[in-house]
């Protein structure tokens, strides 16, 4: 009774001090989780108690199926030992102690781990799968969305002094400048769960990507960026599903080149069209961009992400390195 209340106290505190209010889920796992761990009385059956409550805390098939497979060898360890205990056969056909004592054993760590990593989600609401997409709270009824009335932040306490008595809304990050790189910082730490603040010195937010009624009124003009070629394969773009939210152009000719003699170069979106518009250079053009047109998605992951990094496709990464070379360096024409 002592260590649950003792935990119940643990996870109060963890709920207060988490950056941001925890899903009413993990909360609840993590109580009926403690209940179990520390309860005197322990049947292998309260493990479903545990199931709707992870799949509703932390949505992951992974640690589910290895915490299921511990549970299932020791809801048979338990039934083994009693059979053991209470025909008094022999070991063969059932388990002694030590083995049961295993069984317990990876059955507390099993849910032990699982209550860490929901403790740690908590603390870390951006590795919240459910956080992750701008969700607040699913199962969180009337909470759902609200703002966190009562926070003790261990890391930046606030000062105990301010102007008129009231608490400064101090900020975790201030971000300045509301260009689209400014913005995207600010959304992917606000979904971590962080307090940001974007700062703009022109009147409205966008930086180079505003339209504005530049030349005169009725006429719309992008103020700086008007083509976006990787709009759509930006990761985070996709993650704001940007293509369902607003409709853009996509040319029949993605861009040109101008030759001598008044002709010109033209890229489609079709690599097949592009080779045959290109004449007798069509096939060199092929072999050059046919291997990354099969990779796109890797090719997209390399270019518009940092570089210090393992690519996620390294095949896609090789093939783009070579060709960057080939065309730098004397090799190339
Ligand atoms: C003429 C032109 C055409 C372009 N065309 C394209 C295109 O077609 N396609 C494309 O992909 N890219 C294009 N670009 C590039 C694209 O616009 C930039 O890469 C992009 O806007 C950079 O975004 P950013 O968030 O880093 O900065 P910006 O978009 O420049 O945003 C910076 C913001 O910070 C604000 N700011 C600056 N200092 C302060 C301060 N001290 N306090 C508060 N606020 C501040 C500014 O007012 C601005 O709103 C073009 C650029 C130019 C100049």
């Amino acid at each position: 009774m002592n260590l649950f209340v003792l935990a119940c106290v643990l996870i109060g505190v963890l709920a207060l001090t988490a950056p941001r209010r925890p899903r009413l889920a993990q909360l609840t796992f993590l109580i009926v989780a403690a209940f179990i761990l520390t309860n005197k009385v322990y049947s292998p059956q309260f493990v479903i108690w545990l199931i709707p409550l992870l799949a509703l805390a932390r949505p992951r098939w992974r640690d589910f199926l290895i915490w299921q497979t511990l549970e299932a060898l020791h809801w048979a360890a338990v039934w083994m030992y009693l059979g053991q205990v209470t025909s008094g056969g022999v070991s063969q056909h059932n388990i002694d102690m030590p083995y049961y004592v295993l069984a317990v054993v990876f059955h507390m760590a099993a849910t032990g781990y699982l209550m860490a990593r929901v403790a740690l989600e908590i603390w870390n609401p951006g590795h919240d799968v459910v956080r992750r997409h701008g969700t607040d709270d699913p199962q969180g009824g009337p909470f759902e969305g609200l703002p966190d009335r009562l926070r003790v932040d261990l890391l930046h306490p606030r000062p105990p002094y301010c102007h008129g008595g009231r608490r400064p809304q101090m900020p975790d990050v201030a971000v300045v400048g509301s260009g689209p790189n400014g913005l995207a910082a600010a959304v992917t730490l606000a979904r971590a769960g962080l307090k940001v603040h974007v700062y703009e010195a022109a009147p409205t937010p966008g930086g180079g990507l505003r339209t504005a009624e530049l030349i005169e009124p009725g006429h719309l003009h992008d103020v700086c960026s008007a083509v976006h070629p990787m709009a759509l394969a930006s990761p985070f773009f996709r993650q704001f599903e940007l293509s369902r939210r607003i409709r853009l152009e996509v040319p029949d000719v993605s861009y040109g080149t101008p030759l001598d003699g008044g002709r010109a170069a033209l890229a489609y979106r079709s690599l097949e069209r592009t080779v045959a518009g290109l004449g007798r250079d069509g096939g060199a053009f092929g072999r050059l961009m046919a291997p990354l047109v099969q990779r796109a998605d890797g090719v997209a992951d390399l270019t518009l992400n940092q570089l210090l990094r393992v690519p996620r496709d390294p095949v896609a990464a090789a093939l783009f390195g070579i060709r960057v070379l080939e065309q730098g360096s004397g090799l190339w024409g």
